[in-house]
């Protein structure tokens, strides 16, 4: 049994923490806020407990439905409620795409999200050589070369600014949408995409009824976790680790025989300065974005325009300068939300909006009655609701999202090659090989992997 420190109680920290149990040693997890879960978290809102930052997972890959039930918590999926873009002057069909590169002529011509030069600019793809890709490339300039800078603008930008927060054209292809890169250097996007299978044999995404930010908290039921306790320095020691941890006015050193940094890559490239600092130099350059999610709570009585829009919520464009980047009509989304509760017996609709990208101060600088009067105002103009919300709930993530910007991949190789060459030590969390919840589970499996047997 060897003494494991794990930095960082998001999901990432706590599933590393989790398996390092199972294998017999003896664990504990450092986290510097006073709760668990990181981007995982769930408040009450009108009384009813929602999560106000991760709020779904993917279905497609294993990972985070078999953690949850693991960890006896019931899987609910989303209903059929589709999303739609709210763009040109109207809420239009979400074509069917490749996070925004449009499969489906048809489906993108009846939208209306493009233009008719926009339409046809898709339609000469097939007619251009196959890309020739040597080095990595972002997303937007991919589609621009392939597609028309519109596609980019109306239709990649929203759906990856949903994952990412960030900008297509400086988010790397190959790292992002690594299928998109694969078809283009064979082709033809728009032909290849259309002989794929379209019809899957499970739903897309999957939720926890009650919210996702129960899977954290029934991770740390098992574990030692520290909370408000910030790892300030990592150093190596005659055998192991020693963790600097607390107040620079009063800190206090910890022994580990191995550490795991599941911290995003700001405070985790800090952390490595002086035991991997090639590792430190590439993390460094990841950056991130920061948002909000304002959640809301109508009376359905009050809002029954919101009702008849039947779509679980919309995009939009940052081209169309709107205040929110997208809305969540989470009573429209799942069913759980939608029976969860009320107010004085009269029936609730929930949803929430977000705001914030990369490079924009906004979500973090503005008043939370500034983001509740913007997030307001763009729900009248695109949907007609003009009621007001019985509660609001704002949540800043301040560093929220990492940047996967061109050159990730590498950037990544280098982190991780470094610290391979440092004994017991291990990385895992979002900045790694993806922001989504499956993805971060996996990355934690990786690391504690990565640690050895012994670990
Ligand atoms: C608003 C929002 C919505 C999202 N929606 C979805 C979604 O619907 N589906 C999906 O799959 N993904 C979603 N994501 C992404 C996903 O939630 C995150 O990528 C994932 O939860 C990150 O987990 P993590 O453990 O890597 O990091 P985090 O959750 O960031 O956890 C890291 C922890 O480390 C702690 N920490 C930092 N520095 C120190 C230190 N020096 N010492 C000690 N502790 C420290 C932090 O306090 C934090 O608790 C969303 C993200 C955001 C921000």
């Amino acid at each position: 049994m060897v003494s494991v420190v794990v930095v960082g109680a998001g999901v990432a920290g706590l599933t590393a923490a989790r398996r390092l149990v199972a294998a017999g040693h003896d664990v504990v997890v450092l986290e510097s806020s006073a709760r668990v879960g990181g981007k995982l978290h769930r408040v009450a809102v009108a009384g009813v407990t929602v999560d106000v930052g991760a709020e779904a997972m993917l279905n497609r890959r294993p990972e985070g439905v078999d953690l949850a039930r693991e960890m006896g918590l019931p899987i609910e999926h989303p209903t059929t409620a589709s999303s739609r873009i709210w763009t040109r002057g109207a809420l239009r069909p979400l074509p069917r795409s490749l996070m925004g590169v449009p499969l489906d002529l048809g489906q993108l011509a009846a939208s209306g999200v493009l233009s008719p030069e926009g339409v046809e600019r898709v339609r000469r793809e097939p007619s251009l050589p196959p890309e020739h890709l040597v080095e990595d490339v972002s997303v937007g300039a991919l589609v621009d070369r392939r597609f028309g800078a519109e596609v980019t603008d109306r239709l990649v930008e929203p759906l990856l600014g949903g994952v990412y927060a960030g900008n297509a054209r400086l988010i790397s292809a190959g790292a992002a949408v690594p299928q998109l890169v694969s078809y283009a250097s064979r082709g033809s996007v728009l032909e290849q995409a259309a002989s794929a299978p379209t019809a899957y044999d499970r739903p897309v995404f999957a939720g926890i009824p009650g919210g996702m930010g129960q899977l954290p908290e029934a991770l740390a039921a098992g574990l030692t976790v520290r909370t408000g306790a910030t790892v300030r320095e990592l150093r190596r020691a005659v055998s192991g680790f020693e963790l600097v941890v607390g107040p620079t006015t009063a800190p206090e050193l910890v022994a580990a025989d191995a550490v795991v940094l599941a911290t995003p890559a700001a405070p985790t490239a800090r952390l490595l300065s002086s035991v991997a600092p090639v590792a430190a130099a590439a993390l460094a350059e990841v950056e991130s974005a920061s948002m909000a999610v304002v959640t809301f709570a109508f009376r359905a009585a009050d809002a029954p325009a919101l009702d008849a829009t039947a779509s679980s919520g919309f995009l939009v464009p940052p081209v169309d300068a709107r205040r929110i980047k997208a809305s969540t009509f989470s009573f429209a989304k799942w069913g759980w939300v939608r029976t969860a509760g009320g107010v004085d017996g009269a029936e609730l609709l929930l949803l929430r909006t977000s705001l914030g990208r990369y490079g924009e101060a906004t979500a973090l600088q503005a008043a939370d009655e500034e983001l509740v009067a913007w997030s307001l105002a763009d729900l009248a103009e695109a949907v007609g609701v003009t009621a007001r919300p019985v509660d609001t709930h704002v949540q800043r993530w301040g560093g929220g999202l990492p940047q996967y910007a061109v050159g990730h991949l590498d950037r990544i190789a280098r982190a991780r090659a470094a610290v391979a060459a440092v004994p017991r030590l291990a990385l895992c969390g979002a900045a790694y090989d993806g922001v989504g919840i499956p993805a971060v589970i996996a990355s934690a499996h990786r690391a504690v992997a990565g640690l050895g047997d012994s670990p």
